[in-house]
């Protein structure tokens, strides 16, 4: 008779990498690690990893653990997310080695508000849906103040899910799904070897809003390189005017050394676009946009412009004028502000007319050597700092 494979044992609380930059405020839950597909060329995150699908047993664990320090930490609290740092400090030093981790993770969630949960790493779709599920029940009754509970998954994962499956999930409280579409051109796709077509990414889209989720779409400028951006943003507006997703994400190609597609630059067969040409491919992107009603967001750290971010359509004029006005500038202003934005001195175009910041951007040039004719290869290099 064929015995039930012992579980491997419990390793301890985890969290993955990353999270999107919308869920500062979540607590990481790990139900898998690393990415199962991990062949996107851009992508150097889970690259020389193997996947796994942690025991859901181990999941629980980490859950409770959670719930135990914070309620620890209400008993502690003069009110929601008011805490002193000494009474902190003072459990903190009582705790037991394997137990500051899942201390640390109940604090930040605490203070922030516990309202939203982000469930690891790449795709926790990929888990069985009743697993996912008991997950997703246990959740919500350690922590019945959660409104929120998101996760990335892959479009090709979606697309191969029954619908039910993908409501059930929603009734057991998964509510947003991130998606990185990166692109909704073929050939970039393939390129880049994201393993999803186009109408892949508009069926999976599709069928997580019919699943009464909200849907976050990722679309990265610069992945065409400066042979397709002409191609990758108008055939990713066409994807995303089909879907018409919740929020549509801007987040910039960076090309992190980790990364295949580092080499295929190294090589010359890719060709990264100078910031101005991403700015002109963004701006057609937008001109592309027709009948979204989500809100376009630009909450990364790499993204040039942070204020091309509003509600479709109604501030979809803002936006595009807010990239005229950077592609009008003289080549001076424009040295200083893609410059001062990658430095951090300077946050929006209108920070331009601050002679004190414009002054210290100058002055960093004038230190760290950084001309125009160097300025992309620079910036290259800070943005990659942030990766
Ligand atoms: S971009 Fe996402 S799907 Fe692609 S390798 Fe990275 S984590 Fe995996």
């Amino acid at each position: 008779m064929l015995r039930k494979a012992e579980p491997p044992p419990y390793q301890g609380f985890e969290q993955g990498p990353i999270r999107p930059p919308s869920e500062a405020q979540s607590l990481l839950v790990r139900v898998t690690r690393n990415c199962h597909w991990n062949r996107c060329a851009f992508c150097p995150v889970y690259k020389g990893t193997r996947f796994s699908m942690r025991p859901v047993e181990h999941v629980l664990r980490d859950l409770e653990s959670v719930a135990r320090h914070v309620e620890t930490l209400s008993l502690l609290s003069a009110g929601p997310g008011l805490l002193l740092e000494e009474d902190v400090r003072e459990v903190f030093n009582t705790l037991p080695a394997e137990e500051t981790a899942p201390f640390r993770a109940a604090l930040s969630w605490f203070v922030s508000g516990m309202e939203s949960v982000f469930l690891q790493d790449a795709d926790s779709l990929v888990l069985r849906p009743a697993q996912l599920a008991g997950i997703l029940n246990r959740l919500r009754e350690l922590f019945p103040t959660v409104r929120r509970i998101t996760s990335y998954s892959r479009s090709q994962t979606i697309d191969r899910m029954p619908e039910d499956s993908l409501r059930a999930l929603g009734d057991a409280g998964l509510n947003r799904i991130h998606i990185g579409m990166e692109s909704g051109c073929d050939t970039v796709l393939a390129m880049m070897r994201k393993g999803a077509t186009k109408e892949v990414h508009v069926r999976a889209g599709l069928k997580v809003k019919a699943a009464g989720m909200e849907l976050s779409e990722y679309y990265m400028p610069g992945l065409g390189g400066c042979g397709l951006w002409r191609e990758h943003a108008r055939d990713t507006a066409d994807a995303v005017n089909r879907i018409n997703p919740d929020f549509i994400r801007l987040r910039t190609l960076a090309v992190p050394g980790r990364s295949p597609l580092a080499e295929e630059v190294s090589a010359g067969r890719f060709r990264k676009c100078p910031d101005i040409l991403a700015a002109e491919e963004i701006l057609l992107f937008l001109d592309g946009l027709e009948g979204c009603t989500g809100y376009l967001a630009s909450d990364h750290i790499l993204n040039l412009f942070p204020e091309v971010e509003g509600r479709l359509p109604h501030e979809l004029p803002r936006m595009k004028e807010c990239i005229r006005r950077f592609l009008a500038m003289g080549p001076e202003a424009r040295f200083i502000y893609q410059l001062g934005r990658r430095l951090g001195i300077l946050s929006c175009l209108n920070d331009l007319e601050d002679s004190v910041r414009k002054s210290n951007v100058l002055e960093a040039a004038r230190r760290y050597g950084v001309t125009p004719e160097n300025l992309d290869e620079t910036t290259d290099r800070i943005v990659r700092r942030f990766i």
